[in-house]
């Protein structure tokens, strides 16, 4: 299996040299899903595997914004367009200066199949920039997000593309881009999810993730014998997923010890309380400070620059920052700290080295595209209320959104189950939501003719 898995590689880095976030996203799928496709002749005949991992298009662009010292600067902003299969193309805009085109087609292809695991009708695609609104003026993010969409207004739409938020592009953002939108276009549509719910936003959109993240965990740990109610939690990032996996954490009883940003890890040995989370939301979203801050307000909590918090002991661990952040070695001490479970919030935090380590340790392990699709998945009730120009109770929303967890944890323990066994009889979540995911979008495109 491994020779048809490299075969493909080789020739997939051929073509696509200098991408290795993309081809680590292609590589964890194709681990699951190659042995399927070889025995489904109707898979293999109509070359899925080559389509799905060549995107519809690929949209580069310049865009010239005026900083506020009145010099002109130019960023490079791009939209991947994977497939629209299931439904328009959907995926958030990042906004980060290691952005790059690697970065949006891993993003983008994990999309494919997060998406498709809703059960929603949503195609897959990813955004962004290398622009860094760290420590830009709002008026400069204002201007930067208004020449962004001088460009891409012409690629999306509600029956298109719908973009949405991701790292560095917020509530604000989204506005300012929004606004550019309907002006240009003169027309008030669910171009965006993630809007302001007073001009079309769901409700709980903005806690979707974080909270669909916890209820996957609760459902998965649950199934192993375990509750959330009284568990140690290592949370990484300070962002939207962080905040709201603490919150939906702390309310089942849990008891946050850590978070952080880029620049540290603050650890608070009593817990992190609502009120202390809220004192966090207000430093991220308004003040834009750095979570070293919270070590000068707080007693009794310590902070430590750059480093990873893993070491910290703990039963459940979110990786809720950036890709990449669990490695080898860090995943060999959550093993030796009998971590019960690791929950992906970020996308792809954990290094395939790291995953076959937590797998051999026993650690329950969730993959991103599974644990943190509650976001997309309420970006699709949100396109769904704006196609009916309703909005629905936040009750209405969250009630919808742990259906959407449940299904997919059901589908990803249905598919697990053509996994090779794993030690304790942990099921593999990971080749579970990867073959269910890849099941409906090449099912669709088989029904959908060549293209
Ligand atoms: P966000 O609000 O911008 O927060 C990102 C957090 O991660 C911040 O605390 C940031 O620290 C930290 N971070 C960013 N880059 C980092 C790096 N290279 N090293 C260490 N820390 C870093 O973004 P978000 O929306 O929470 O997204 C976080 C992750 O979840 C991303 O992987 C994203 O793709 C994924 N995700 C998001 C959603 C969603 O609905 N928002 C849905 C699904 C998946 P600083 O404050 O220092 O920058």
């Amino acid at each position: 299996m491994s020779n048809h898995v490299d075969t493909f590689l080789a020739q997939l880095e051929q073509r696509n040299p200098s991408q290795p976030e993309f081809l680590q996203a292609v590589h964890e799928v194709l681990d699951s899903v190659m042995p399927l496709v070889l025995d489904t002749p109707r898979y293999r005949d109509a070359a899925i595997l080559e389509r799905l991992t060549e995107p519809d298009r690929t949209i580069r662009f310049r865009v010239t914004w005026e900083d506020d010292q009145h010099r002109l600067r130019v960023n490079r902003g791009w939209r991947v367009q994977f497939t629209n299969a299931l439904g328009p193309y959907k995926g958030g805009l990042r906004f980060h200066p290691t952005v790059n085109e690697s970065i949006l087609k891993f993003l983008g292809f994990e999309q494919i199949f997060k998406n498709s695991l809703t059960g929603l009708m949503m195609g897959g695609g990813k955004g962004g920039s290398d622009f860094d609104p760290k420590g830009k003026s709002d008026a400069e993010v204002r201007r930067f997000c208004e020449a962004f969409m001088l460009e891409l207004f012409r690629h999306v739409g509600e029956d298109t593309d719908v973009p949405a938020g991701d790292i560095g592009v917020g509530a604000r953002e989204v506005g300012f881009m929004f606004g550019q939108y309907r002006r240009l276009r003169n027309a008030h549509t669910g171009v965006f999810t993630g809007k302001g719910t007073p001009w079309g936003g769901s409700h709980i959109r903005t806690e979707a993730t974080g909270y669909g993240c916890v209820e996957f965990c609760r459902l998965m740990i649950e199934s192993a014998g375990h509750s959330i109610e009284g568990k140690s939690c290592v949370v990484s990032g300070s962002g939207n997923v962080a905040q709201f996996a603490a919150q939906r954490l702390i309310a089942l009883g849990a008891k946050v010890l850590a978070m952080s940003d880029s620049g540290g890890v603050v650890l608070d040995e009593h817990g992190i309380t609502h009120e202390r989370l809220e004192w966090i939301k207000d430093l991220k979203n308004n003040r834009r400070g750095r979570i070293a801050e919270y070590a000068d307000q707080f007693k009794g909590v310590t902070y430590r620059e750059s480093t990873e918090p893993w070491d910290i002991p703990c039963d459940l661990a979110f990786p809720c920052a950036t890709q990449n952040e669990i490695s080898k070695s860090e995943a060999e001490t959550l093993v030796r700290n009998k971590t019960i479970a690791v929950i992906e919030g970020a996308n792809m935090p954990t290094h395939p080295d790291a995953i076959k380590v937590l797998h051999a340790g026993g650690v329950l392990f969730a993959p991103g595209k599974a644990s943190n699709a509650g976001g997309v998945g309420c970006s699709g009730l949100e396109m769904a209320q704006n196609a009916g120009r309703l909005q629905w109770p936040s009750d209405t929303v969250e009630t919808h959104l742990y259906k959407i967890m449940a299904s997919i944890h059901d589908t990803c323990l249905e598919h697990a189950a053509s996994a090779p066994q794993l030690p304790k009889a942990r099921p593999n979540y990971l080749h579970g939501a990867n073959v269910g995911g890849f099941i409906r979008v090449a099912d669709a495109m088989l029904d959908q003719g060549v293209w």
